[in-house]
């Protein structure tokens, strides 16, 4: 292969006079080159001609093309200290003035977005998607909620010392290689062979329009799934987090289905991106029955880990309400969930000594649930919390029966997010006759701003992960 070969085939890629192209590359999958790198550039140079403009990134370790272009007299950099990139030709210096200013490193008004403003190509020439500098530009462009800021101390090409952080930086790892078959068949790309070398030709601004839309659409369209993959894991947290951000409710989990220990607990609501729990059972056992000491440090550990306790669940009416009253106390717990049925005395208790009540409904139907929020609410108002199950258990379908005959919206507090079939065999979210979906929808109609209790309540067939994503895709239905 020699620099009038590689041309050629440049050419019949579709690269053409007045082109700008940025270039990753790998000068060994070429296989032997006359010339070198020198030659290689000389080749992109001669396509283009005079009216075109060749980039190449000019950070990290790049290979040899790009120390060649970086090393000619008349080389341009984009100094932004977090992805430079250096050009040649004649709109060299409109594509790299100002990149330092930019808010990101790779959105706005930098050299990536530029080259899709005016209609250049990135070339792929022996290297993968994992090199294409630009896709980092679709996801801060998309601001996905995984990206943080970075900051560097530089000097400015004026010489000013100045220390500056840019949004949306990208984090460790993407299933970047996963978009090339999208790029390929949306027809943004074209794939060639030159020499040994796969080269991919991609149109910058069909790439953002196919790939804007796609993480529209899905913001994890870029992260890989493999579940050991604790980037892509963390990532994907953050997404869950952001979107629950969005609603108006609060999601918790019960303590049971996030984990039997508390660090188990604490692993599986950092995989899940969500920091509320309530506790219900530790170790498989009622956390209302555990030594006040112990409950402490459990306590203690999950709020060091940035989790809150969104309440306290009693399984039964407690014996001694005074008692609960000052484990909850002790504990930093302002939040109990005693049983609908026969709990007012222990409400009275626990509301003098300062903590929240919730009533839940267990073993009845809709209308006497209904007859006992009455008789609270006489008194001293009550704050409901909405089992699904339980009513199923009762034979009653929650919401176009329990829910309506209850007239509950106004003492609703809580809703425990689980399903389960008429003989109580749980299942997973909108598989059972819980009519969850109906549930969730009608709360969001509202505006809902009390607690959603992930497994509240209820046993669970699987995983926190399982009930999150069948969480997800519920919300993603409606
Ligand atoms: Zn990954």
């Amino acid at each position: 292969m020699n620099a009038v070969e590689l041309t050629k085939s440049l050419r019949e890629l579709g690269l053409g006079k007045g082109d700008a192209v940025l270039l990753h590359s790998s000068l060994i999958s070429l296989g032997h080159m006359e010339g070198g790198a020198e030659a290689v550039v000389k080749a992109f140079l001669n396509v283009i001609g005079k009216r075109g403009t060749l980039l190449v990134p000019a950070f990290g370790a790049l290979g040899i093309i790009p120390e060649v272009l970086k090393k000619r007299s008349d080389a341009v950099f984009s100094d932004c200290p977090v992805g430079t990139v250096a050009a040649v030709g004649a709109a060299a210096e409109e594509f790299c003035a100002g990149h330092w200013k930019a808010d990101t490193a790779h959105g706005k008004n930098t050299p990536f977005t530029k080259l899709a403003e005016k209609d250049g190509w990135i070339c792929l020439l022996g290297v993968d998607q994992d090199r294409n500098t630009s896709l980092h530009s679709v996801e801060a462009l998309l601001e996905l909620p995984y990206l943080s800021p970075v900051t560097r101390t530089f000097r400015t090409p004026e010489g000013e010392e100045l220390t500056k952080t840019w949004s949306f930086y990208p984090g460790p790892h993407r299933d970047f290689i996963g978009l090339d078959r999208i790029l390929l068949e949306s027809g943004a790309m074209r794939v060639g062979r030159i020499g040994n070398a796969q080269v991919r030709l991609i149109r910058a601004s069909k790439m953002f329009e196919v790939l804007l839309a796609l993480g529209e659409e899905d913001p994890a369209f870029a992260l890989c799934t493999n579940p050991s993959c604790a980037d892509c894991v963390r990532q994907r947290a953050a997404i869950f987090a952001a979107e629950m951000a969005e609603e108006s409710f609060r999601l918790t989990v019960s303590s049971r289905l996030a984990g039997r220990y508390v660090p188990e607990m604490i692993e599986n609501l950092k995989r899940t991106g969500i920091s509320l729990i309530e506790l219900d059972y530790l170790q498989g056992k009622a956390c209302a029955l555990t030594p006040a000491d112990k409950l402490r440090r459990a306590v203690e550990e999950l709020a060091e880990a940035g989790i809150a306790v969104s309440a306290l669940r009693v399984p039964a009416v407690p014996d001694d309400p005074a008692k609960l009253a000052g484990l909850a106390s002790s504990c930093g717990i302002r939040r109990v969930i005693l049983p609908l049925m026969n709990s007012r005395d222990a409400a009275d208790v626990l509301k003098k000594a300062g903590v929240e009540v919730s009533f839940v409904n267990l073993c009845q139907s809709a209308l006497s649930a209904k007859k006992a929020v009455a008789e609270l609410a006489e008194k001293s108002g009550c704050d409901l919390t909405f089992n699904g199950p339980r009513f199923v258990q009762a034979g009653e379908m929650p919401f176009l029966q329990s829910y309506r005959i209850g007239h509950f919206i106004k003492v609703l507090r809580q809703l425990d997010v689980a399903d389960c079939k008429w003989d109580g065999e749980a299942t997973a979210l909108a598989c059972g006759n819980g009519e969850i979906k109906e549930l969730v929808s009608i709360l969001r109609c509202h505006n809902f701003n009390g607690f959603l209790c992930l497994g509240g309540g209820a046993a669970y067939p699987g995983s926190l992960e399982d009930a999150v994503n069948d969480f997800r895709d519920l919300l993603g239905t409606m």
